[in-house]
């Protein structure tokens, strides 16, 4: 068996014996008590749980950080649930959302599955029910995907956000993670610069600044994936962007 194949399987059965990866969830809610009681709900059942009160702060996050899902009020201070949904969406933001709503605003469900969202529940809601609902959308957006990606002996788990090489864990940045991450949904593929500012850094245009932040963002990548490595794994195609694919 090649060294390369022996080094997938370890890392195949060390994140196997580890637990069931932790779901990160965002929960935007302006009331505290309601959002004291969904995270002490979430956190008791397993999950990682990031509160955001405003509506800028939520928009911020879903737009430079990383979800499986996202729990939704729509009725917030500043910019409304709706309008930062339809403004993620248009970004490329496409985690699951779970809009929560009051049982008074029955047009807000429709316009909030029209803006982008998954499922809703309405206020006020058996928690029971809420993670019937989070388990249904986070299953449906799983099912095109598989939990890791797996290129030569670098295996990628979208879902725990772990990055191994030959059975080794490789520490990255939300940003490296992304990277890589991306370039892993498109193994083999060419992936553009351009495509890397619209999906990776969620910016509409480039610029020689951001450039440059991509060139150094890939180089360290490569510190941390391929050096003292036999196969190198990340690769430049000159004028246009980068490949990540096992040796030709
Ligand atoms: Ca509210």
């Amino acid at each position: 068996m090649p060294a390369g194949e022996r080094g997938v399987e370890a890392a195949e059965g060390a994140a196997a014996a580890s637990a069931t990866p932790r779901l990160r969830t965002l929960v935007v809610e302006d009331e505290p008590k309601v959002a004291a009681a969904l995270r002490e709900g979430l956190e008791g059942e397993g999950y990682e749980v990031v509160v955001e009160g405003s509506g800028e702060a939520a928009f911020f996050r879903l737009t430079t950080d990383s979800f499986d899902v996202v729990l939704l009020d729509l009725r917030l201070p500043g910019r409304d649930g709706l309008e930062i949904l339809s403004a993620a969406r248009r970004r490329g933001v496409a985690t699951p959302v779970v809009v929560l709503t009051a049982r008074d605003t029955l047009e807000d469900r429709v316009i909030g599955l029209d803006a982008g969202a998954d499922d809703y529940v309405v206020k006020p809601f058996a928690f029971a029910e809420l993670l019937a609902r989070i388990r249904a959308v986070v299953r449906r957006g799983r099912t095109a995907e598989p939990a890791r990606l797996v290129i030569d002996t670098l295996v990628v788990d979208r879902v725990s956000r772990q990055v191994t090489r030959a059975g080794e864990a490789v520490e990255l940045t939300v940003k490296e993670f992304d990277l890589l991450l991306h370039l892993a949904r498109h193994a083999r593929q060419v992936v553009s610069r351009d495509t890397l500012v619209r999906e990776v850094w969620r910016e509409s245009s480039r610029s020689t600044t951001l450039d440059n932040v991509i060139d150094v963002h890939v180089s360290r990548l490569r510190r941390k994936v391929d050096t003292q490595r036999p196969v190198k794994l990340i690769h430049t195609v000159r004028g246009v962007g980068f490949v990540l694919r096992e040796a030709p």
